[in-house]
């Protein structure tokens, strides 16, 4: 695509955005000066779309008037309620609906699906992950590992990055497989890498991975609502994810879990199970012996919160309307526009550690500013745009499809130009 750098240009773009509309259904952060922000933090806590407020007011009215009898005759009753998402849930994953259940938060179900496909034995005892993994990704890998009386440091592989570059690259990921593929159990990576914005082949890293007779699941808080991730077609035996970055559903929002339908019926894998997990035709009778639902219900361990669940729901319901491919081909022209805008400020002051390939990113960039400092972050922010800084130098930017414009864009580059130059 042929970009300008010219407001004029980013406003021609705008209005050939056939997904425009969607912004306005979000509410966009305020300046004291009545102005809205330039919002690019998308891929940390993604916005409130209106319709929350209503769907929250529904389930406290149901609540409200009926007390426990909600559960069967509210407007949408409790007891199937987290039905009612997995459809569009599995749309945005790519997954078969029976494969994917909205539930708990992101480390609880990693730690649920490492309970079921991290099981060490003899030889095979190792986890491989990134080593610059999301915190919680490796605590939760770590402690896994100690669970089950391994030490860390033996059996936790850390993929790092060549000396001097700070993506990971594919063909070193599957070296790695190769040469100690029988040592590992579990193939845990994240999807997209939270710090770089790198993406990651699941279905090549599922590939090497069961090549070698390990398991391999993936993270995907950043990839979910973000890119196409076929998570069905590609085979990886599980993911997780949170549903608050790029899926809006609110601080500390619900997350998601999918398991592909190999294993839903296979009795050997180990669980912690809940009553949520039990088949729902007998779930009431209280006394039966664990009956697992047969599809990734089966994870279920409570009833669900509803107020949080309504939420989840009023933004699927977006996403459904706008849909994957739409968003992902704005996503491809509006992370384009920022890297053409970024870069003509040119290689001496910025560099963009995000890959410049559009297949190996999402929404979006990890700029590092030559010789800056958090008060170039701070200048910005005064000056109307919300992002996040990573010490020491690197400013992360999400234009997200769903309700940003390229005029946004645009202004983030006029305010980071002068921020530099001043
Ligand atoms: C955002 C994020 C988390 C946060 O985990 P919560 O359990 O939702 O608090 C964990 N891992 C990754 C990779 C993330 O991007």
């Amino acid at each position: 695509m042929k970009y300008e750098n010219s407001l004029t240009f980013a406003r021609q773009m705008d209005e050939k955005d056939e997904l425009r509309a969607y912004r306005s259904q979000f509410h966009l952060p305020i300046q004291k000066n009545g102005q809205a922000y330039v919002y690019l933090c998308g891929n940390s806590l993604g916005l409130q779309p209106k319709t929350v407020e209503a769907a929250l007011q529904q389930e406290l009215l149901d609540w409200k008037n009926l007390g426990v009898e909600g559960h069967f005759h509210a407007k949408n009753p409790w007891m199937p309620y987290h039905e009612f998402l997995t459809h569009a849930m599995a749309k945005v994953v790519g997954a078969k609906p029976e494969e994917v259940v909205v539930m708990n938060t992101l480390t609880v179900n990693l730690h649920l699906m490492m309970v079921s496909f991290y099981r060490p034995k003899n030889k095979r005892n190792k986890i491989l992950i990134e080593a610059d993994a999301f915190p919680s990704d490796k605590y939760a890998a770590e402690s896994q590992i100690r669970f089950h009386g391994l030490d860390p440091k033996e059996c936790l592989i850390e993929l790092k990055a060549r000396p001097g570059e700070v993506c990971l690259r594919h063909e070193d990921i599957q070296q790695v497989i190769e040469n100690q593929g029988d040592e590992i159990a579990l193939v845990m990576l994240g999807n997209t890498n939270y710090y770089t914005g790198q993406y990651f082949d699941i279905k090549k890293i599922t590939e090497w991975g069961h090549a070698k007779g390990c398991f391999v699941g993936f993270d995907c808080a950043h990839g979910a609502g973000n890119m196409p991730l076929n998570l069905h077609e590609s085979n990886c035996d599980f993911a997780v994810w949170c549903n608050y970055k790029y899926l809006n559903s609110g601080p500390g929002g619900m997350g998601g879990a999918y398991v592909h339908e190999r294993h839903h019926h296979d009795a050997a894998i180990p669980r912690f199970e809940g009553w949520w997990g039990h088949n729902k035709t007998t779930r009431f009778k209280m006394r039966d012996a664990f009956d697992p639902m047969p599809t990734t219900e089966a994870w279920q361990l409570s009833n669900p919160p509803i107020l949080a669940m309504a939420a989840v729901w009023a933004s699927l319901k977006i996403f459904d309307e706008a849909g994957m491919d739409r968003l992902r081909k704005k996503a491809i022209a509006l992370t384009g526009y920022m890297e053409f805008l970024v870069k003509s400020l040119g290689d001496d002051v910025i560099n963009i550690i995000t890959p410049s390939d559009p297949k190996q990113r999402g929404s979006q960039l990890s700029i590092q500013v030559k010789n800056a400092d958090k008060k170039l972050f701070e200048i910005i922010t005064e000056k109307g745009v919300i992002a996040d800084w990573r010490e020491p130098d690197v400013i992360r930017v999400a234009p997200v499809p769903m309700y940003n414009s390229f005029e946004d864009v645009f202004n983030f580059y006029e305010i980071l130009k002068r921020a530099i130059i001043n």
